[in-house]
């Protein structure tokens, strides 16, 4: 155990405490005035400088925003959470502006190093079975119908502790360090906002990661993760004309026909070529009455693609879609983007840094370290990526290896928190590597 080690491990009750609490009080999409708050207050007192509200998310640039009665409950819910002093950072976040940066320089020449961590959970209502551990430990989900089900409560507190330990260790760095702590991940909606408010600005290499996916046991760790799929998210509103179904149905435009219709050929796009490309019509509604024609319909899609070209390519076809079919069953539709993000690949030099701290790292197995992994699904992370790799900046994603009870998004989905110290253990490698002072 060298002095890393010993460092990350030091906060291994911290971590799992910092979990749990995240986890019992899970908020989701852009409504985490809670949780920012929270990690606002303890980033703080740890003296970075915090970043908060139009600072860090441009409100127009918001994707999937979620409604105005929605937002108040989530505020009325903070509040009631939330200490006075940490409660005092609620105004920045008005209307839903959640999520922040925090920044710390050493005041010495070095490089800009930036970590990325997600805040939000996922809309599933939590298991409440007695083997469920959350549940039987007393650290369960809340409220109905939202849980931390992918690990972002985790995430946080391995950025919480990273955080510390980078602060309470400055003397040991050069440069300057940001952590960007990103709400509304789940439907990728949150990193285009950050992105337009310039959270990315000067950043030099950013790093993020996830627990689990690919890297399904403790010990376990995937150093460069490639091919993050790019994706588009769309909502269809179709509207038509109702009409007697028998007594005048000639004067209608079928709007629940058009919905099926659009459904079908999204599902038979040709597929293209040159890479992996998918579509799904997850959500189809449509109609009011047995014997009315449907004046109205619904349609939530998305399309995925290997590269940004072809996700463009799925995406495109079905505006085509939407467009013919409209004028064939003659109904307006009207298409809201809810989101999306680009594709993305790890930096080969960013990959090689997370592979030598591997190697180096107690807690990770060398029999379970995989160099390189194709995602093969959709991170928001990949928008910051593909951000700062245009800008000739570099970028990396690896996955940290934890036993998982069920998948992400299962309302059963828990991991081992042994993963927590080995994540923290991993960043700390990779800032020394990157930002360590020579003495
Ligand atoms: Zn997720
Ligand atoms: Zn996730």
């Amino acid at each position: 155990m060298d002095k890393i080690a010993n460092l990350a491990l030091s906060l291994k009750d911290e971590l799992i405490k910092d979990r749990r609490y995240f986890h019992s009080h899970p908020e989701t999409g852009w409504f985490t005035f809670f949780t920012t708050a929270v990690l606002a207050k303890r980033l703080s007192d740890l003296g970075y400088e915090i970043s908060l509200g139009d600072k860090v998310v441009k409100a127009d640039a918001r994707l999937g925003l979620g409604s105005k009665e929605q937002c108040e409950k989530a505020i009325e819910r903070a509040k009631k959470l939330l200490s006075p002093e940490e409660a005092k950072y609620l105004p920045y976040m008005k209307d839903g502006l959640t999520g922040l940066t925090a920044f710390i320089d050493t005041k010495r020449p070095g490089k800009f190093t930036a970590f990325r961590f997600d805040i939000d959970s996922v809309d599933v209502t939590e298991s409440a079975e007695a083997a469920h551990r959350p549940c039987k430990e007393g650290f369960g989900s809340d409220i109905a119908g939202i849980t931390h089900a992918c690990g972002h409560d985790g995430h946080m507190a391995m950025g919480l502790a990273l955080a510390k330990l980078i602060a309470k260790n400055l003397d040991d760095f050069n440069g300057k360090f940001k952590f960007i702590f990103q709400t509304a991940e789940e439907g990728t909606r949150g990193a285009v906002a950050m992105e337009a408010a310039g959270v990315l600005e000067g950043i030099e290499y950013l790093l993020g990661g996830h627990i689990g996916f690919q890297a399904e046991t403790n010990g376990g760790i995937v150093c460069g993760t490639n091919k993050l799929l790019a994706t588009s998210k769309f909502d269809v509103h179709i509207t038509g004309r109702s009409a007697h179904a028998a007594g005048a149905p000639q004067e209608g435009a079928n709007a629940l026909l058009a919905a099926a219709q659009m459904a079908l050929n999204m599902h038979g796009i040709t597929r293209h070529a040159k890479g992996v490309t998918r579509i799904n019509v997850g959500v189809l509604r449509a109609g009011e009455g047995r014997n009315v024609i449907a004046p109205n319909g619904y349609l939530a899609c998305e399309t995925r693609g290997e590269d940004t070209n072809l996700n463009e390519f799925m995406y495109k076809k079905c505006m085509d879609i939407v467009k013919g079919v409209s004028e064939i069953y003659g109904v307006d539709s009207k298409v809201v983007m809810t989101g999306g993000t680009s594709g993305a690949n790890s930096d080969k030099e960013v990959t090689e840094i997370f592979y030598e701290a591997a190697k180096q790292s107690p807690f990770i197995d060398d029999d379970k370290i995989v160099k390189e992994l194709d995602f093969g699904a959709c991170e928001d992370f990949a928008h910051f990526m593909r951000a700062l790799q245009d800008r000739g900046a570099k970028s990396g994603y690896m996955m940290i290896g934890t036993n998982l009870k069920a998948g992400h998004h299962n309302s059963k989905f828990d991991f081992d928190e042994e993963c927590l110290v080995a994540g923290v253990d991993i960043y700390l490698r990779v800032a020394y590597k990157l930002n360590g002072a020579k003495k």
